[in-house]
């Protein structure tokens, strides 16, 4: 079954929490404190794999969830790490959180994506033993990993898309220019899903061409089938739109052309500015001097105008040509923009509010949003060490505590974390 558009629930792991122990042994009395970290819970992680093409996979099991990060234990042993859980998609899978509709990752090149990240585990009490605190009894807890409702929707890669009323010889044309061997047959609606195909024209240039099934009208708008398809050739550079010009089955090929452009404008404006060619197609049952009036009628449109016989091949290297040599201006396949996951809770931080108390000759500063980052700050790393500062000093709280006539070697307090003030 051709699956396109799925939604899964997917979760990354849980860091694991910080432990709060003692070192204990034999003839010591009291011990310092050494409750290891908690581990990073798994991420996960999407491969686009060439050897799939559908996303029926995902209709049948619905919840992704990576492990957690092991919890810290004694004797500064830290949790084990949660492993990434990697999820196979085909080329071209979009990722969007459900309830935004925001593009978290777009899986189109061999690049694993991360689209959901664990949790940092939280850091056990050794990190919290300070000159003037030196039995810490709290370690962190380990954060969340991310976690939404995700539509994941497939948009093939392809350079080319055939457009087209169903019968009018799309498949029939893929199949003779390219491997791809698709179902031909003379009733509408053979295609029912999406078919690639590359083209070689000549020895070292090839592109790929995407056959999809036949729109129809009202399509657009959910209508019988081809809305669904129509995303498909969302990322194309070029659109062949084909066209039976000998109006075999007693349609127009002018009315036709007009109804499959109003279509892809209902489904989306951009689509509708793509570059098309005309392709005339069953050039065999029409008569010659009505073909000119459609080449005259189309090329005083502005399109480049190609006459075929797909079945016998006429005409079409000629084509596949001029496909190239368009492709050659053109820019590539498209790649969407995407903003990674951002968790609900994360935009109360955005104001990083704070407030600042003197106690016993102790700087206190509350500002809850800050423990998030204490957390993902390894005191024993410089650089996120560097980063925590940052962060003071850029939420303004360095210069509140000027301000408040701070002084080198003051003790300042961030959320029970006890440091120096050193200028
Ligand atoms: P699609 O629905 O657009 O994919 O059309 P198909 O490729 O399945 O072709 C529909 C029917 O038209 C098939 O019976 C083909 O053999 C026939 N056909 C395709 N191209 C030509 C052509 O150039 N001349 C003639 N006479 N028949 C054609
Ligand atoms: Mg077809």
């Amino acid at each position: 079954m051709f699956v396109d558009i799925a939604k899964v629930h997917i979760k990354a792991g849980n860091g694991g929490n910080g432990a709060v122990s003692f070192h204990r042994e034999k003839y010591v009395a009291a011990g310092g404190p050494d409750g290891g970290d908690g581990g990073k819970g798994g991420n996960v992680v999407m491969i686009a794999d060439k050897n799939l093409s559908t996303l029926a996979d995902f209709r049948y099991k619905r919840k992704y969830v990576a492990p957690n990060g092991g919890n810290g234990g004694t004797k500064r042993c830290s949790g084990k790490k949660g492993e990434d859980l990697i999820l196979k998609v085909p080329f071209g899978t979009l990722v969007k959180e459900e309830s935004t509709g925001k593009i978290i990752a777009d899986v189109s090149t061999d690049e694993p994506v991360i689209v959901a990240y664990g949790g940092n585990g939280g850091w056990g009490n050794t990190h919290f033993a300070t000159a003037t605190r030196q039995i810490p009894r709290y370690a962190k807890d380990g954060l969340p990993g991310d976690e939404f409702d995700a539509v994941l929707e497939l948009k093939l890669l392809a350079d080319v898309g055939l457009i087209g009323f169903p019968n009018v010889g799309k498949s029939t044309l893929i199949s003779v220019v390219s491997e791809a061997k698709p179902k031909i047959a003379n009733y509408h609606f053979t295609t029912l899903s999406p078919v690639l195909g590359v083209v070689r024209p000549v020895e070292d240039k090839s592109f790929v061409m995407a056959d999809i099934p036949g729109l129809v009208e009202g399509a657009a708008d959910g209508v019988g089938l081809g809305h669904e398809f129509l995303r498909h050739v969302e990322r194309c550079r070029l659109l062949l739109h084909v066209l039976d010009i000998s109006g075999s089955e007693g349609r127009d090929p002018i009315e036709d052309f007009d109804k499959i452009n109003s279509e892809l404008k209902n489904f989306s404006e951009e689509l509708s500015t793509r570059k098309q060619i005309v392709v005339a197609n069953k050039c065999d049952l029409a008569e010659p001097e009505k073909i000119e009036e459609y080449k005259k009628y189309f090329e005083e449109k502005g399109y480049e105008f190609y006459e075929i016989m797909a079945p016998i091949n006429e005409g079409t290297q000629k084509l596949m040509l001029a496909v190239l040599k368009n492709l050659a201006d053109l820019p590539p396949i498209k790649q969407y923009d995407t903003e990674p996951f951002v968790k609900p809770e994360n935009a109360a931080e955005i104001n990083r509010e704070f407030s600042i108390t003197v106690k016993n000759g102790v700087y206190e500063v509350s500002a809850p949003w800050i423990m998030k980052i204490m957390n993902n700050t390894n005191p024993d790393d410089y650089e996120s060490l560097q980063y925590f500062e940052r962060v003071l000093r850029e939420s303004g709280i360095i210069d509140k505590l000027r301000e408040m006539g701070v002084k080198n070697n003051d003790s300042v307090n961030v959320e029970g974390i006890e440091f120096d003030y050193i200028e």
